[in-house]
């Protein structure tokens, strides 16, 4: 931690970009007022917490972030899980399939440089109780699983942070305006509001994020621990609360109504991997995740002067968090440019 560095810097939204941007600039000695109207739970809390650079690598043909970035993103989850106090589960991470699909994935992930050991179908089924894996599986420690509601509550209480219910509606000549009315001196804002694009009259860049709409099902009963599984089409991660089953992709939605079939796809597709599983005590949840055209988030300032960039992160929003943070926290309190790949810079949809 420093020393006050005098800098005052608002961040708007508190999801994981923002909420863990906030810890880091506080850190870093700025003094930092972190905004969000609350209510209804946003993106980051209902998200299933994969820290998952090798398998979203591997399965998401859509990623668009290099496997090496993935990992260095993945890597600084160590430092700021010690920083808060929470302890990620690293029981590592099973991808199932057919014998051919394995075979493609392994040799993609040799291409990569990606670790990953076949597992026989005993093997696989042994980590995680219920699964059936005919095929065996491929697995991985380089993946790991975070709680999003411990870590924002975590994120919450390590701060020096000031923490203010409302939304922001505009910000100029220094002064941060709330909807409400409310405003106050920032020396810099930092737009770190998910899928909402409500400041892109001040903040264009925000006008190139496109909403993606996710189901995410927790269930009272199945596996309560073991590596996440991760299937051809979704993925179950094992927790002490119940498994937790995910998650639909639906592009251009951004509304969080639960649809009963999806609901069902959801449930039928991890029960090829778990035929036993039932729908016993399930609570569905849908959040809204943000992209950009070119699937790469957007880390970095604004053409407006003074204003800051974090979010688009797509469905690795969690992965990248502490990536994005340190990355901004520097540039912000150095007046430099922050140090990610350059595909990451807002400005670049002109
Ligand atoms: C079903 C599902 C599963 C997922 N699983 C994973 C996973 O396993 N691993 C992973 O890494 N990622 C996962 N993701 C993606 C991840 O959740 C997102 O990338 C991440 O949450 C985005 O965080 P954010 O801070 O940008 O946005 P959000 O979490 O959406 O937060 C934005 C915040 O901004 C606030 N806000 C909006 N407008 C204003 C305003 N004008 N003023 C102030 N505040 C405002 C909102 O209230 C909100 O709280 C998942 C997403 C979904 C939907």
């Amino acid at each position: 931690m420093s020393g006050p560095t005098g800098m005052k810097v608002t961040v708007a939204g508190a999801g994981a970009l923002g909420s863990v941007l906030a810890l880091f600039l506080a850190d870093a000695g700025a003094e930092v007022t972190l905004v969000d109207p609350g209510g209804r739970p946003n993106a980051s809390a209902v998200a299933a917490g994969m820290v998952a650079p090798v398998f979203e690598a591997l399965l998401d043909g859509d990623t668009g972030v290099d496997f090496a970035v993935l990992s260095e993103a993945a890597a600084l989850w160590g430092p700021l899980s010690a920083r808060i106090g929470v302890q990620p589960d690293r029981a590592g991470a099973l991808a199932v399939a057919t014998a051919e699909t394995l075979e493609a994935w392994e040799a993609a992930a040799q291409r990569l440089g990606a670790t990953v050991a076949r597992r026989s179908a005993g093997e696989a089924e042994a980590l995680v109780s219920g699964l059936k894996a005919a095929d065996g599986a491929l697995f991985t420690t380089g993946d790991f699983r975070i709680d999003p509601a411990a870590v924002l509550a975590a994120v919450a209480r390590a701060g020096s942070v000031r923490r203010v219910l409302g939304r922001i509606a505009g910000y100029s000549a220094g002064v941060v305006r709330l909807e409400a009315g409310e405003t106050w001196a920032a020396d810099r804002l930092v737009v770190a509001t998910g899928a909402a694009v409500g400041l892109a009259e001040a903040v264009p860049e925000l006008k190139a994020l496109r909403p993606i709409k996710g189901h995410i099902l927790r269930l009272a009963g199945g596996p309560s621990a073991g590596p996440m599984v991760r299937l051809a089409r979704g993925y179950l991660c094992p927790s002490p609360g119940g498994a937790i089953v995910g998650a639909s992709m639906q592009p251009g939605r951004c509304d969080t109504e639960i649809e009963p079939e999806v609901v069902a796809r959801l449930l039928d597709q991890a029960r090829a991997a778990f035929p036993a599983l039932d729908g016993a005590g399930l609570v569905a949840a849908a959040g809204v995740r943000a992209e950009t055209p070119d699937h790469l988030p957007l880390a970095g300032r604004s053409t407006t002067p003074d204003m800051w960039i974090a979010g688009g992160a797509r469905r690795n929003g969690w992965l990248l968090a502490p990536l994005i943070a340190r990355a901004l926290t520097d540039a912000l309190l150095s007046d430099g440019e922050p140090q990610l790949p350059a595909g990451f810079d807002p400005r670049r949809f002109g």
